[in-house]
């Protein structure tokens, strides 16, 4: 049996003077496979990760582990508890409207000096002291006088400086009314097919604020800049958003297939040591960011959702009807809007009622199998 340690780390204070505190799991390993970071719930609805990280616990505490792994569940303490009558909110912080997912700190500006510093130095070298740069950056950023830090930032930067001493980061997610999607960086595609998650984004090395990318992005961008002076270096780091289906929900038996799917990868990093997590033999389907095509809601009404999640729908198929009662006796109650592409349905929207220009529906398009 594993020894899991459980610490609390402190990432700022309410009102009423309380500190707002998030729990962080740690198993540890024998040293030689990669650090590992999983956190979960840095959108108030997204609960679902929490329970991937229960069934991931109960699986980790009885494997050797080659690995040390932290975990840390109810990430942002604030969403979670973000409720507007019976839903939870939470995408957002309610004062300055900025999504919780946009807060993490950008390393981009680093990694020109670094690379002309230390262009000739072995590769364990290279990797022990950006990681170590990266580390002190955030660290410096939480360390300022207080009055300079905002509520989130302080919330996302806490858990970057966590996240940056690892190898492999996971950031547990669940979309609206969503089918299980994962976001990978474009050179790590191989390992996708490790995940037990049929739909695969494909996105860029750009920084948008984003956890996965606040972590994988500095590694590409360092590896790409010393390709630029004619040296290859691997790209050291993997970081993954896990979109587990949707939000404002918990299902236990769904969270352990969850938790097999994320140690298969890890076992296929070698993370453990004599274990047989293996993926499924599934079908996967691929998207580039940029053909992830978001559906606006073409007029107000009340809606019903016809495109049914994960589905391979053809151009012309009817995807959801669109009712209009105050056009009953005038004009016609009832649209049907159909889509002019074929697609796979990934999300849709949580509420049957729409305003013009609610995004309604993501859906791959140009999608081809990994
Ligand atoms: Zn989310």
């Amino acid at each position: 049996m594993n020894t899991i340690t459980q610490e609390h780390i402190q990432v700022g204070e309410i009102a009423n003077g309380l500190p707002l505190t998030i729990p962080v799991y740690r198993l540890q390993g024998n040293g030689s496979g990669p650090k590992v970071y999983i956190q979960a719930n840095m959108h108030g609805a997204e609960v679902q990760g929490n329970a991937v990280i229960y069934q991931l616990l109960e699986q980790l505490k009885t494997q050797t582990l080659a690995s040390d792994i932290t975990l840390v569940p109810y990430a942002n303490p604030i969403g979670c508890n973000q409720k507007s009558g019976e839903f939870t909110l939470g995408r957002f912080d309610p004062i300055t409207g900025t999504n919780w997912n946009r807060m993490y700190h950008d390393h981009s500006k680093l990694i020109e000096s670094f690379v002309s510093e230390h262009l000739d130095a072995p590769e364990d070298v290279i990797k022990a002291k950006f990681r170590a740069l990266l580390v002190d950056q955030t660290q410096a950023f939480l360390d300022q006088p207080a009055y300079r830090v905002n509520t989130g930032k302080r919330i996302a930067v806490t858990l970057q400086r966590l996240a940056h001493e690892a190898d492999i980061v996971l950031d547990l997610h669940t979309g609206p009314i969503s089918a299980k999607h994962l976001y990978c960086p474009e050179y790590a595609k191989a390992s996708a097919s490790y995940f037990d998650i049929e739909h695969v984004l494909l996105i860029p090395n750009e920084f948008d604020g984003a956890m996965d990318e606040a972590t994988f992005c500095p590694w590409w961008q360092l590896s790409e800049a010393y390709k630029a002076q004619g040296r290859n270096i691997p790209v050291w780091v993997e970081a993954f958003t896990v979109e587990l289906g949707s939000q404002e929900k918990i299902d236990l038996t769904e969270a352990k297939l969850d938790a097999e799917s994320i140690l298969s990868y890890l076992n296929h990093k070698q993370a453990f040591i004599g274990a047989e997590f293996a993926p499924k033999p599934i079908t996967r389907y691929a998207c580039m960011l940029d053909d992830y095509l978001a559906f606006y809601a073409p007029m107000g009404g009340m809606v019903e959702y016809n495109a049914a999640l994960g589905s391979h729908i053809k151009a012309g198929d009817t995807i959801a009807k669109i009712l209009r009662m105050e056009q009953y006796l005038s004009e016609k109650p009832l649209h049907e809007i159909t889509l002019d592409t074929d697609a796979i349905t990934i999300l849709h929207f949580a509420s049957a009622s729409v305003n013009q220009g609610t995004e309604l529906y993501k859906f791959f398009t140009n999608y081809f199998e990994l």
